[in-house]
């Protein structure tokens, strides 16, 4: 099975780097590769994350059952 990757934005130089979803929980560290800013997960930051992921897997649902139907 293949693993579910989500792509974080630095805020800072704007690269996207994607990183396993089970790495982004609270109080994770998020190292960006390019500038070496290091960001800890947490407050309004992990809120958005979240829900950009619940929208990542809601679209990946949506995809499977139309499938199905088909
Ligand atoms: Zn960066």
């Amino acid at each position: 099975m293949k693993e579910a990757r989500f792509p974080f934005s630095c805020p800072i130089c704007g690269r996207k780097t994607e990183y396993l979803l089970i790495e982004l929980k609270e109080g994770a560290v998020l190292t960006c590769p390019f500038c070496k800013l290091s960001l800890t997960l947490h407050g309004h930051m992990l809120e958005d994350v979240q829900k950009e992921i619940k929208k990542l897997k809601a679209n990946v649902t949506r995809k499977n059952s139309s499938k199905e139907r088909m």
